[in-house]
């Protein structure tokens, strides 16, 4: 196994992850199978328990494993499937080594962090570095790391400690550091200043680590004295200082790294120029370059709880993103907050109340994405309400979908205190109930985790054609709540329809409104799969129905062509 490790330096933000990901693209552009492995250094075990306001949305995996949104990235950009264990963090890695002691593994040694911790991080990279994400049998042939955080922090110490072991024990011809750090420009003159980068690479090398490559960050690109002083006091030849400055868009930075021959400094130092070919990014060339040239747009209303950070919704963003473009349209996104809707709002905060009721009347289609917790239902339920009133294409994930039945419920069944019972246990009329796969009574995790199959119950719904006439899908799930099964009948009889379920029939995975031109709810969140160049179905069929394009796709595309 060749590794790559990606370290990041000065400071926080500064794209590690994207960069990590561009560098696993050039790499499988030259005909190498590539993984991943996401060093989070913090103590949660996994992401599962953090704010999307702090952190971010919680990417889900196939197995259930709730991790970092870097792993989103990863599984984008090189269209692999990767399992929990590919994102390590500290409490993993501690949890697992208490584990040991209790069982008395230790033989009464003192346990430590070095070795005990550090060994754990090196076995523990060995194994996942191995295990197949892209189909394939037998392992891949490079595995990128990632180490969150910048070098120096206490808590990434360990990590680095192990990661100096393992390049010293897979020998150099197997392992390239990449230290991504930032340029930046002081001043009226402009100069670009090159001492925080050194000082982080003299932070590094005193740990045990030199660096390999540069991938120096910066607003325009590096001037070549900057790159010669970085050269001489930071050891790293020339050739190997590449410059990631700004572009238009992220798709670029693959292309950014071929064009500086990148993969020729990394397969040079891991050994395998003798067996990659020159790198193919045609398509990747052309979908950066698309997206550069898009003319029009369309205007998406997301109605959700955490719209003061883009990234709370990232996977969601990025799956609306690759539907606009395989409709050659730009996404124009509004973010609505659900709270702004609400009635409340219009006495506390009137001017929010108007702004957000204009901006989704002007929207072409809705989206009210997953979230937790009551804050905001009553706007998303008025969301929903508008659009299936006003024929506006609707797409609801997961709480976007619980929040259309409790909708429906109040307003076509006349239920005016129908609700979940997550957000009212007393409700005389819970449409939404709690569903744990497990038991109802026993502790620990409850949630309905990772890939589960919807069976389509008719070939004759909007999805199932979307699916290209699947029978099935499989999909991500993160959710405790699900449709109350008793509430089904009236439902449906009232013009709701529950076109897919799981294969015990008990759980409704997909809704849609048979009278509506697009009105769809999913209890699965279809954003975790979505890849650039293969747009989720659902996501594609929102887009061409805002665009009023839906029906001539269907039927060019009815026989699954
Ligand atoms: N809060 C809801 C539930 O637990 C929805 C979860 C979600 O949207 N991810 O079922």
């Amino acid at each position: 196994m060749k590794y790559v490790l990606v370290t990041g330096g000065v400071v926080s933000g500064l794209g590690k992850g994207v960069t990590a990901s561009s560098v696993g693209v050039v790499l499988k552009a030259c005909g190498l199978r590539v993984t991943s492995i996401k060093i989070d250094p913090y103590l949660n075990t996994d992401a599962g328990t953090m704010s999307p306001f702090e952190h971010g949305e919680v990417f889900v995996l196939d197995d259930g494993g709730e991790v970092d949104l870097d792993l989103g990235n990863y599984e984008r950009f090189l269209d692999v499937r990767l399992t929990k264990n590919n994102n390590i963090t500290t409490g993993k890695i501690y949890q697992s080594v208490l584990e040991k002691e209790r069982k008395g593994d230790y033989l009464g040694k003192t346990v430590q962090v070095v070795p005990h911790i550090t060994d754990a991080i090196k076995n523990w990279i060995e194994s996942v570095a191995v295990i197949p994400v892209d189909g394939k049998e037998g392992p891949a042939d490079v595995c990128v790391i990632e180490l969150g955080g910048t070098v120096g922090d206490i808590e990434s110490m360990p990590f680095i400690e192990a990661l100096r072991q393992l390049s010293f024990s897979v020998g150099p011809d197997n392992f390239c550091l990449i230290h991504v750090s930032l340029i930046p420009v002081l001043g009226v003159v402009g100069e670009q200043k090159t001492k925080p980068t050194q000082h982080s690479v003299r932070e590094l090398r005193a740990l045990g680590l030199t660096p390999h490559l540069l991938a120096c960050r910066s607003a325009q690109p590096l001037l070549e004295n900057t790159k010669e002083k970085l050269s001489q006091f930071c050891h790293v030849p020339i050739g190997n200082i590449l410059n990631i400055h700004d572009v238009p868009n992220i798709w670029h930075v693959p292309l950014l790294l071929r064009n500086q021959n990148a993969h020729h400094s990394i397969l040079k130092q891991l050994n395998l120029l003798s067996i990659a070919a020159p790198p193919n990014l045609q398509a990747w060339t052309k979908r950066a370059e698309t997206y550069d040239n898009l003319k029009n747009s369309v205007r998406i209303a997301m109605v959700g709880k955490y719209v003061g950070l883009a990234d709370s919704y990232l996977s969601v963003v990025k799956a609306l993103l690759h539907a606009c473009i395989a409709c050659s349209l730009k996404p124009s996104i509004d973010w609505i907050a659900a709270s702004d809707l609400e009635d409340e709002s219009a006495k506390l905060t009137p001017k929010d109340h108007a702004a957000a009721w204009e901006t989704l009347r002007n929207a072409e289609c809705v989206l009210v994405p997953g979230g937790f917790g009551d804050r905001g239902v009553g706007g998303m339920i008025l969301a929903a309400k508008y659009a299936r009133e006003n024929n506006i294409p609707y797409l609801g994930i997961c709480l976007g979908m619980q929040i259309s039945v409790i909708e429906f419920a109040r307003s076509v069944l006349g239920l005016k205190r129908a609700n979940s019972n997550e957000f009212d246990s007393e409700t005389p009329n819970p449409v939404v109930i709690f569903m744990p796969e497990g038991s109802r009574t026993h502790m620990g995790s409850t949630m309905r985790l990772g890939s589960r199959r919807t069976l389509f119950q008719t070939p004759d719904c909007v999805t199932s054609k979307l699916y290209r006439n699947a029978e099935y899908v499989d999909e991500r799930h993160r959710h405790r709540y699900e449709v109350n099964p008793e509430a089904i009948g009236v439902l449906e009889e009232a013009g709701l329809k529950f076109v897919g379920k799981d294969e015990t029939g008990k759980r409704m995975e997909i809704l849609e409104l048979p009278s509506h031109p697009f009105y769809v709810g999913v209890q699965f969140h279809p954003e975790f799969k979505s890849r650039p160049g293969r747009p989720s179905a659902l996501f594609l069929g929102l887009i061409l129905a805002a665009t009023k394009q839906l029906e001539a796709y269907l039927n060019t595309h009815q026989n699954g062509c």
